[in-house]
This record gives C-alpha cells, sequence and structure tokens, in this order.
C-alpha cells in the first residue's frame, strides 16, 4: 500500500479487461492499484487441477482469432505468446453424426489468405452446393464492399434479407455465431455479427487465424502481477472492493471488504454488470447505472472427457448435428487415459439445466457418433462446468444500449467485454474495453 492509501488508478477486477487497463496506464506512466477479489487472476478465463486426473483445465476451452489486437498485446507484453499455438491458415474439419466429414481450409495463393483464403475455403467445402456457395460468395462480397445494412435486426432476419439459405445458416453461419457471439441467430445483433465477419473472417491476412492456448488460461496471465510490480504498479488479492466511493459527483476512491479506504481520483471498473450494481452507492440515482439491471446472459457449458481410447490426430473439429460444437484435443496425465477431449456448447440454455452425468453420457454418445474410430470407447473419468452467466447476450436492444467506458461520474470509467465496444463480449473486447478505459483517466 502506499504510506497514505493514494494512488494513481485504483484498477477493479483482475480479469483481461483490468489486466489491459492496469497495463495501459502503466504505460502512459502511471502506477495503478488492480484489486481483485479472489486469489486468481484471469476472471473468466482461468484454469484449475482437476483433482482426479491430475491435469490442469480450464473453466471452459478459449479460443482466439488473428484479429485479437487488444488481447495480443497484453499477452506479448507479458512474454506469453509462445504459449499459444496459432494455425497457418484457418483450418476447420467438419464432423458429422453420419461419420462424413468436411474441411474448411482457408489457405489463399501469392500471399493473398484474409478474404480470398477464405473465399476459397468456402468454394472447397463440399458439403454445400453450388447454389449456396455463390450466395454465400456473394453476401462476403457485399460485406467486403460495407454495402449490407444490417440494422436493428437480429443475425437470423439479416442472413434471410441477404438470401442465406436455411442450410448455410444452419451448417454455416450458426456455429460462427455460437462460437463468437455466445448466442442464438435468432437472439444477436446482426450489427455485431457483421462487425465479427468483416474483422475475423472477411478481414486481412491472418485475421481469421485460430489461436489456441498450449498451457491452462491461469499459466497464460500468471506473469502479468510480476511485470506490474516491476513497473511500479499493484496487486491486492483476495480483496473486494464493496462500494465507490463519490462525492459531488466525482470519484474520491473506494472503500475494501474489510473498511479500508483507498484514495485516487480516477477509478476503473473492470468487473460484470451485475458486481457493479452492488457496489455503485444507493444515492447514485443515474439512468446509466439503472440500466445494469437489465442486461441478460447467455451460459456456456463446457466438459472434459477422459476417454480409453486414442482419439484421431485432429486437434479441433467442429461437430455438426448434435448439442456439441467444438471438440478440442488436449493432453492428460492420467494413467489410464488414452486421451483427452475438452467440449464445448455455446449458448447452452437448453442443455445447462441436465445434470452433469446427462451432459456427460449425451456429449459422450456424440464424439462416439461423429468419429466411427471412437465407436465403443469408454469413458473413464469426465468433468462439467456450466458457466451460467458466461458472457452479456449482445442482442439487437442490449447492442443499443451498452454503455460507454466514460460514466457519469468524474474519474470513473467503467470497462469489461459487456460495455461498447462494438465487439462480442470476448477476450478482445475485454481487452479493448481496458485500452479505452485506461486512455480516458
Ligand atoms: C466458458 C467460457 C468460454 C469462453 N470462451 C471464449 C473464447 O473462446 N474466446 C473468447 O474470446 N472469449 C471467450 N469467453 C469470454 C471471455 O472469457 C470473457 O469475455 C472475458 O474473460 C471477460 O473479461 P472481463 O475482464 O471483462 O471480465 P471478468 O473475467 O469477469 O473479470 C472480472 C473480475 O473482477 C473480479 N471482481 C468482481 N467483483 C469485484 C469486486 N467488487 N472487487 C474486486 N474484484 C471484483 C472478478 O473476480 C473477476 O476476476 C469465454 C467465457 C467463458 C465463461
Amino acid at each position: 500500500m502506499s504510506p497514505n492509501n493514494t494512488f494513481d488508478a485504483i484498477i477493479l477486477g483482475a480479469g483481461i479487461s483490468g489486466m489491459s487497463a492496469a497495463m495501459h496506464c502503466i504505460k502512459q506512466g502511471k502506477s495503478p492499484l488492480l484489486i481483485e477479489s479472489t486469489a486468481n487472476i484471469g476472471g473468466r478465463a482461468r484454469s484449475f487441477e482437476d483433482r482426479v486426473s491430475g491435469d490442469i483445465i480450464d473453466n471452459g476451452q478459449h479460443v482466439m482469432m488473428g484479429c485479437y489486437a487488444s488481447f495480443f498485446e497484453l499477452i506479448k507484453e507479458i512474454g506469453m505468446m509462445h504459449k499459444i499455438h496459432k494455425q497457418k491458415y484457418l483450418t476447420i474439419p467438419f464432423h458429422f453424426t453420419n461419420g462424413e466429414k468436411d474441411l474448411l481450409f482457408a489457405k489463399g495463393f501469392a500471399g493473398l489468405h484474409g478474404s480470398i483464403g477464405m473465399a476459397l475455403g468456402m468454394l472447397r467445402l463440399n458439403f454445400l452446393n453450388g447454389k449456396d456457395k455463390r450466395s454465400m460468395l456473394l453476401f462476403a462480397l457485399r460485406l467486403k464492399l460495407g454495402i449490407c445494412r444490417p440494422g436493428s435486426m437480429t443475425a437470423m432476419e439479416f442472413l434471410l434479407s441477404e438470401a442465406q439459405s436455411g442450410r448455410l445458416i444452419e451448417l454455416i453461419w450458426t456455429p460462427v455465431i455460437l462460437a463468437t457471439m455466445n448466442g442464438k441467430p435468432e437472439e444477436v445483433s446482426a450489427k455485431v455479427f457483421v462487425t465479427v465477419l468483416r474483422l475475423a473472417f472477411f478481414g486481412s491476412g491472418d485475421a481469421s487465424s485460430l489461436y489456441i492456448p498450449q498451457c491452462g488460461l491461469s499459466e497464460l496471465f500468471e506473469p502479468f502481477e510480476a511485470w506490474m510490480n516491476e513497473r511500479g504498479g499493484k496487486m491486492l488479492r483476495s480483496m473486494g472492493v464493496s462500494t465507490i466511493d463519490i462525492e459531488h459527483n466525482q470519484v474520491k476512491g473506494v472503500t475494501l471488504q474489510d473498511g479500508t479506504k483507498l484514495f485516487s481520483s480516477s477509478v476503473i471498473t473492470a468487473i460484470p454488470p451485475h458486481a457493479l450494481q452492488k457496489i455503485i452507492p444507493d444515492a447514485l440515482n443515474h439512468s446509466y447505472f439503472s440500466e445494469l439491471g437489465h442486461i441478460n446472459y447467455s451460459p456456456i457449458v463446457s466438459l472434459y472427457l477422459w476417454f480409453d481410447k486414442e482419439f484421431p490426430e485432429i486437434q479441433l473439429s467442429a461437430i455438426m448435428d448434435t448439442k456439441t460444437q467444438w471438440i478440442f484435443k488436449k493432453t492428460t496425465k492420467m494413467q489410464s487415459a488414452k486421451s483427452l477431449l475438452a467440449l464445448t456448447i455455446s449458448a447452452g440454455d437448453e442443455i445447462v439445466g441436465n445434470s452433469t452425468e446427462e451432459i456427460a453420457n449425451l456429449c459422450a454418445e456424440e464424439v462416439r457418433q461423429c468419429f466411427p474410430e471412437m465407436r465403443g470407447a469408454n469413458v473413464i473419468h469426465w468433468k462439467v462446468i456450466k458457466e451460467k452467466s458466461a458472457t452479456v447476450l449482445i442482442d439487437p436492444d442490449t447492442e443499443e444500449r451498452r454503455p460507454n467506458q466514460k460514466s457519469p461520474v468524474d474519474g470513473l470509467v467503467i470497462a469489461g467485454d459487456w460495455t461498447n465496444t462494438g465487439l462480442p463480449a470476448t477476450l478482445e473486447g475485454a481487452a479493448l474495453s481496458g485500452k479505452i478505459a485506461a486512455s480516458l483517466i
């Protein structure tokens, strides 16, 4: 603590947005204090040890894309890029329950890979017919030229208005929307979906390449505290903030759960909306804060399956006609296991109420159906993780009302993946919000 408990800036929450805000404050020459209520760093992107297998697993598989500029700025700064594997070109094997498979391989030619690679990758897909390929390419061209008008539509309304067939929506756009927006096409904002397509899938260079961490997420972010300390910043773990102190519409500092008062004329909150609502003084009767209660969340169900049989040499796969959406091959230390798979179900409202055992059985059966090599494989251990409030659901209404980082209180700035960045609630949205927040104090 500083002798008189006064800081250049106080940042609440050591998730991605808080770390990004702290990093950018330090780059501006400030010495911030970062306060985290739990013992961990990384917030909703964290890992822990599974006691039975001894394996480190994440609270849910996280994947990044080449267009994650603000997020990678953070990872590069703390020297952890070598822990993330980059696909050279977007490569996604598709597996169907009847055992059929296909491959999206977005390699271009003559060094042109971005949108050209993506267009060629789509043309090479066997499960789409010629008509679907033509309408998809025309849509991609309209996106590239910026002549699509998503307005306040849902992604589904928008895709139909762009003459995308039911098959294209089911097999191509729904998996993209679920993976990047954690919502269903009939729920999410078309405006944000168009941004995702422009930046990631039809962006330049390697924007669409997938990046997959090769270590637990907590290990990826762990060097951050030492990085901060070496540059004059400080971190306080296992201590929540109970109130933001405000006088005459100017932030004065915060009060910790143990009653300690800390002072600063610049406070950045980098915590989810429901957590922010609890620490805003009741007297602060401003619509900016009362809106927080109207934000909806969307769940992600993740599971880990340890099998007694080797899984094919595929690092990741999109599986189709199933509740499970993605499969990632992981390594395991468990002696009796031959393979470990991480599975994800985004926007999992229909399944989140099922028992963990039901979910494990259902998903294991889907793996066996999609990979004939796995038929007869037994699950020797499983772990289901339900993140009921995984991300906010960015529907057209929420997108219109997402708060800007600058709050109506002087010196109080709000970051978080849910704030207005124009991006979905992702690692990149979180990192960008932190960067914007730091630039506002
Ligand atoms: C299962 C799952 C899978 C996901 N997959 C992907 C993916 O593949 N790709 C992707 O880009 N994104 C993914 N995401 C989304 C991504 O994890 C989030 O967008 C991002 O981590 C949000 O970061 P944040 O800093 O905004 O918030 P958080 O991570 O929620 O951080 C907030 C922090 O504030 C702390 N806090 C709360 N209240 C207080 C208080 N009063 N005082 C002090 N500290 C407090 C919390 O403990 C927490 O550490 C996934 C999310 C989940 C849950």
